[in-house]
């Protein structure tokens, strides 16, 4: 178990957690930054803005091949590759996760790989998975910037199988023959319309 003391930790390493921890560093002081999840980046990074965007591009240019190349005199017969878009999405996101931490890295920033909780004001414990106090860290300043997870429906457990988040709806190993999406916000509107180019049928309902 080590010690160690910083003028600022920042607990979480999403968009918020990261920029602020990059730009303590900038101004001078010694940061350190614990992040629970085993790539920085947080939701943005990993499971949100950045995948969902891979997934959007290749989705479109999927949905152009099959509907509107041929009014240009471009005959295709597309075939889908998911896994193969799958797997560009997934190194978009390495690529990005690893450009964090090389800017931790360039900053000066300790990264720490766990669960951040208080003991005390000003002093932070690192939890590792399994649930053994790695490090105990001590701070002028803490900084919580640990984001939001989806939330479920009364009565509506999201099972990660038929029933899923964003999360899941990233990393499908097939288009689903109907998908309902509950909620018409920009995330289910994005993911609805990455399925429905690749063929599913799409159902938004907005509460
Ligand atoms: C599918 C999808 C698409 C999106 N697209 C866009 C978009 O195009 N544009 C846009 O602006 N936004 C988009 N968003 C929203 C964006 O992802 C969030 O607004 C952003 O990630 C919030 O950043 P954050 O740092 O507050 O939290 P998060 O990114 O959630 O980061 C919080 C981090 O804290 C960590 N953490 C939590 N508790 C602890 C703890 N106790 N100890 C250590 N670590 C902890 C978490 O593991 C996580 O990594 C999208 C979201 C989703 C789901």
């Amino acid at each position: 178990m080590g010690n160690a003391s910083y003028d600022l930790v920042v607990i979480g390493a999403g968009p918020g957690g990261y920029v602020c921890a990059i730009r303590a560093a900038q101004l001078g002081l010694s940061v350190a930054c614990i992040e629970k999840d085993p790539t920085l980046g947080g939701t943005c990074l990993n499971v949100g803005c950045i995948p969902s965007k891979a997934l959007l591009e290749s989705s479109e240019l999927f949905h152009k091949a099959n509907h509107d190349f041929k009014r240009h005199g471009i005959e295709v017969t597309p075939r889908l590759d998911l896994a193969k878009m799958m797997a560009r999405k997934d190194k978009i996101v390495e690529q990005l996760t690893r450009g964090i931490a090389g800017l931790f890295k360039k900053g000066g920033i300790t990264a720490y790989t766990g669960l951040g909780r208080f003991v005390d004001t000003g002093l932070v414990e690192v939890v590792d998975p399994n649930g053994a106090v790695s490090d105990t860290l001590t701070a002028a300043a803490v900084v919580i910037a640990t984001g939001s997870h989806p939330s479920s429906l009364p009565g509506i457990t999201i099972d990660g199988q038929r029933i899923i988040s964003s999360t899941e709806a990233l990393s499908l190993e097939s288009p689903p023959e109907h998908l309902i999406v509950i909620g018409a916000g920009v995330i289910g509107l994005e993911l609805g319309s990455v399925w429905r180019r690749l063929g599913s049928k799409v159902t938004v309902h907005q509460l």
